[in-house]
């Protein structure tokens, strides 16, 4: 994969080359085949099929806006860029775009010569791979103008315990002015995956979480935070874990745009019953209006849609509530439209449930609102920042 987008990266465009080599061979062919002819054109008709299903179709028509994708795994590896603009197709409109910041280590000592691909595959730790933000923003600059404008890269590949966080944030920035859009996702509680991190253990209370979300205000960067809201297989009834700390957060960044994925949730920290009435809680007080949620995630969609019942509860806050909450697929490295799409596709009943507006604004209306109001933050910042910095400080 790495190989392929070297690849790419050195030819220049993905398509253009392509379409390049149907041409010339057309000229030549002609002279000898009429046969040849024809099978170039029906080629070059094909490569230009591929091309236009690319290119961006008005706003309006698209179904969907993603606010969750991973282009890369937990080894850095994923879909082409250019692939994925075809898997998107005329069905979703805008993606956010970021990989993964933790790379897991392939440890010989712990699982020999099976590689593993998974955070649960293996013992071996976790480590940030800050080159993550490179890639992306690399694959992001090979695209046309036309193309990047469906895309809102994000920076990830920062340690969120470190004071020095905020200053990669920068240097990524300014190395590649005109392309990021935001922050995250990044994790701070994350069952199976917190403890697995090398190093210190991320907290909603270290000072180095406050000074990035504090950088982020000032750049105008969304957020896109990872954060349990309690721990796995907590007792019903009792107060979520990490609730308090998480609003304490937020309410000490009201200018920063903060949105909260899977609505806290995880695979096995589930919604207690009161997950609708802690969410409305935040909702309904001014203090968090910076604050959305994302219902990104298969295994947030299988709460949502449990039951009927688990499905009208959502729908009612959510129609309660239509400027606050964002669709995202959170895939990781999707093959093919029909994987990439399969949370929209689990979440029928939901969208059944919404009014027009509300589902409007869930699939569309509110990415386009809060992605539209960063980029044209962060690219003032970026003007009024200079050049890169020389020697990478700052
Ligand atoms: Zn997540």
């Amino acid at each position: 994969m790495l190989l392929d987008f070297r690849v790419a990266m050195t030819i220049g465009t993905y398509m253009s080359p392509t379409m390049k080599g149907y041409s010339d061979t057309v000229r030549t062919e002609s002279q000898t085949s009429w046969h040849h002819v024809t099978f170039c054109l029906f080629a070059l008709v094909l490569t230009w099929g591929v091309c236009t299903n690319a290119q961006t179709v008005p706003a309006e028509q698209y179904e969907l806006n993603d606010s969750h994708l991973h282009l890369t795994n937990y080894i850095q590896e994923g879909t082409d860029l250019h692939d994925f603009l075809t898997i998107m197709g005329a069905k979703v409109g805008r993606v956010t775009l970021f990989g993964i910041p933790l790379q897991q280590q392939w440890s010989y000592q712990n699982s020999g010569d099976f590689a593993p691909t998974y955070y649960l595959q293996t013992d071996a730790p976790l480590y940030y791979y800050s080159f993550t933000d490179a890639y992306i923003a690399t694959a992001y600059r090979s695209l046309t103008k036309e193309q990047q404008a469906r895309f809102d890269p994000m920076i990830t590949g920062f340690n969120p315990t470190d004071m020095y966080a905020t200053d990669h944030i920068r240097r990524v920035l300014r190395t590649f002015p005109g392309v990021f859009s935001g922050i995250g996702e990044f994790t701070i509680h994350k069952e199976f995956v917190s403890a697995k991190v090398a190093g210190e253990t991320a907290s909603l209370l270290n000072p180095a979480l406050d000074k990035i979300l504090d950088f982020a205000a000032e750049v105008g960067l969304v957020v896109i935070i990872h954060n349990d809201m309690d721990v796995p297989f907590a007792k019903e009834g009792s107060q979520p874990a990490y609730l308090d700390q998480m609003k304490a957060l937020l309410r000490r960044h009201p200018n920063t745009t903060i949105i909260w994925a899977h609505t806290g949730l995880g695979r096995v920290v589930r919604p207690s019953k009161s997950h609708a009435a802690h969410l409305s809680e935040i909702l309904s007080d001014p203090a968090f209006r910076n604050v959305y949620f994302d219902i990104s995630w298969d295994e947030v969609a299988k709460y949502v849609v449990a039951t009927p019942e688990s499905t009208h509860i959502s729908a009612d806050l959510m129609n309660r509530y239509p400027d606050r909450f964002l669709f995202g697929t959170d895939e990781v490295a999707p093959p093919n439209q029909q994987q990439y799409l399969r949370v929209y596709y689990e979440y029928k009943p939901l969208w059944q449930l919404l009014s027009n507006g509300t589902s409007e604004n869930v699939r569309k209306g509110n990415y386009q609102r809060i992605f539209d109001n960063a980029r044209n933050k962060v690219r003032a910042w970026e003007n009024n920042h200079g050049s890169p910095a020389p020697s990478g400080s700052q």
